[in-house]
C-alpha cells in the first residue's frame, strides 16, 4: 500500500501512524511544514488498519448533533488574562485535576515549536493555556492517552475538531473517563512559516525570541484578526508587539494546511464532548457578561460534556444561549474558511523563489 488518502484532505493528525500495528508509517515534513504519513513498503502488510482508521475517510458517525449554546467566563480574572478567551479550559481541566486525572494539550517547547503534550499537575497545565495559533504535533499523545485510560484514569484530551476526531478513532470505542474537548478552528497554520517568522523577528531585533504570547490581554480581548494581541521578548525581556503573523495567517489567508480548505469540522455539530471558544459579538447580545479581558463560548454535546461543564461551577459561570447568536458571529460554525488557493499557491512559489522576508514583506504591508 503506498498512500491513504489524498494530500489535500490528509489533516495530519498522525491516527494512522498511531494505529499501525508493525511502525511502517512515520509522520514527515513536506515542503510546507506540515507533517504528512509515510509508509515503508517493507515495513507494511497492507492490514488497511490506517485507511479504516484515518477521520478524514469516515464519514457522519464521528459528530454528535444538536449541542447546546453557553456563555461562560472564568470566576479568576487572572485565569482569563493568560486564557485565549474567558478561561474556560482551566475550569475544565481543574475539574480533572482534581480527579487525579490526566490533561493532553499544546504548548510551546524550549524552541517555540508548537507540539501535544500530558500534564498531570496545574504547573504543566498552565503551559497549556491560551491559543497558539500553529498546527500542533501530535507526537505519542494518542498512544499515552489510550494507556491512561487502560490504566482508568480520567482524560481531558484537547485540540483542534479534526485531531479530535483522530484521537477517536483511533481508540475506537468511547470510555467513561474519557472527555474530549475541542475547539472552534479557523484553520491551521504552517509550522515552517512560523519557525520563519520567529527568525525574522530575532534578527529584526538582534537578539533570538524566547517568549511568545499569542493573545497577549495588555490591550483587551480583540476580534479583529490582527489586533489579537501577538507579543514577544528576547534575552532583554523587552516585550514588543507585531502582527504580520496574523496578516499572514488571518488576512492573506496563505499559510494553513491545505485540509483546512475543505474542512468537515467547521460546523455546528460537533466531534467532542464539549467545544471552547470565544463568545463573538457578547457586547450586542449580553452587554452585563462583557468582559476586557475575554469571554468564553461552550458548546456541550453529550450528557458526559454537560456533566463536566455542570462539575465546574465553583470555577465558572456560565449561562445558555440560543444557538443564532454564535452561528452568526462565529464564523467557523458555518463552513471552512475561504482559503483563495491560487493565491496560496502563488504565495507559496514565491516563498521557494525569493524566500521568507520577500513574502513577509509582500503579504503584510499596511
Ligand atoms: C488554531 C486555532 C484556531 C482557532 N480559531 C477559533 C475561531 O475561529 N473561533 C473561536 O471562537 N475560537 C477559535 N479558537 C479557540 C480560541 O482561541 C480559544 O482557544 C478557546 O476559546 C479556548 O480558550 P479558553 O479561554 O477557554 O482557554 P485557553 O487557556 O486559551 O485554552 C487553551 C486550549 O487551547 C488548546 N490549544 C492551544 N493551541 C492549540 C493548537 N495549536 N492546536 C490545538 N489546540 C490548541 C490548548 O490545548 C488548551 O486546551 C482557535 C484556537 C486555535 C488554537
Amino acid at each position: 500500500m503506498n498512500t491513504i488518502i489524498a494530500k489535500r484532505k490528509c489533516c495530519g493528525c498522525g491516527a494512522c501512524a498511531s494505529i499501525c500495528p508493525k511502525q511502517a508509517i512515520t509522520m514527515q515534513e513536506d515542503k510546507e511544514g506540515f507533517l504528512y504519513p509515510v509508509i515503508d513498503e517493507t515495513l507494511c502488510i497492507d492490514c488497511q488498519k490506517c485507511v479504516k482508521t484515518c477521520p478524514q475517510l469516515k464519514q457522519e458517525e464521528l459528530f454528535y448533533p444538536d449541542p447546546k449554546f453557553y456563555v461562560a467566563h472564568n470566576n479568576d480574572e487572572a485565569t482569563i488574562k493568560r486564557s485565549a478567551s474567558g478561561g474556560a479550559f482551566s475550569a475544565l481541566s481543574n475539574y480533572v485535576l482534581k480527579q487525579q486525572g490526566v490533561i493532553y494539550g499544546v504548548v510551546l517547547d524550549e524552541a517555540l515549536n508548537i507540539r501535544h503534550s500530558r500534564a498531570t499537575t496545574a504547573l504543566e497545565r498552565d503551559k497549556m493555556c491560551s491559543s497558539k495559533y500553529v498546527q500542533s504535533r501530535i507526537g505519542d499523545t494518542y498512544k499515552l492517552a489510550k494507556h491512561d485510560l487502560a490504566a482508568g484514569r480520567t482524560v481531558l484530551f484537547t485540540g483542534t475538531p479534526c485531531q479530535i476526531a483522530g484521537l477517536k478513532a483511533f481508540l475506537g470505542k468511547d470510555y467513561p473517563k474519557l472527555y474530549l474537548c475541542d475547539l472552534i478552528c479557523h484553520s491551521v497554520p504552517s509550522p515552517l512559516i512560523w519557525q520563519e517568522y520567529l527568525q525574522a523577528l530575532g534578527e529584526e531585533n538582534g537578539q533570538k525570541v524566547t517568549y511568545v504570547n499569542f493573545r497577549d490581554k495588555t490591550k483587551g480581548w480583540q476580534r479583529a484578526s490582527t489586533l489579537k494581541g501577538f507579543a514577544y521578548a528576547g534575552a532583554d525581556g523587552k516585550l514588543k508587539e507585531d502582527n504580520r503573523f496574523y496578516k499572514l495567517f488571518f488576512r492573506a489567508q496563505v499559510i494553513s494546511r491545505l485540509s483546512c480548505v475543505t474542512c468537515k469540522y467547521a460546523r455546528v455539530q460537533r466531534v467532542s464532548d464539549i467545544t471552547i471558544a470565544d463568545y463573538w459579538g457578547v457586547e450586542k447580545y449580553l452587554p452585563d457578561w462583557v468582559d476586557y479581558y475575554g469571554v468564553s463560548f461552550i458548546m456541550t454535546s453529550t450528557e458526559k460534556g454537560q456533566k463536566l461543564l455542570e462539575a465546574c461551577q465553583q470555577d465558572i459561570k456560565f449561562l445558555e444561549r440560543p444557538p443564532q447568536e454564535e452561528i452568526t458571529e462565529n464564523h467557523r460554525l458555518r463552513g471552512p474558511m475561504g482559503i483563495p488557493e491560487e493565491a496560496r499557491q502563488k504565495f507559496w512559489q514565491e516563498y521557494y523563489d525569493k524566500g521568507f522576508k520577500y513574502v513577509l514583506d509582500k503579504y503584510t504591508k499596511d
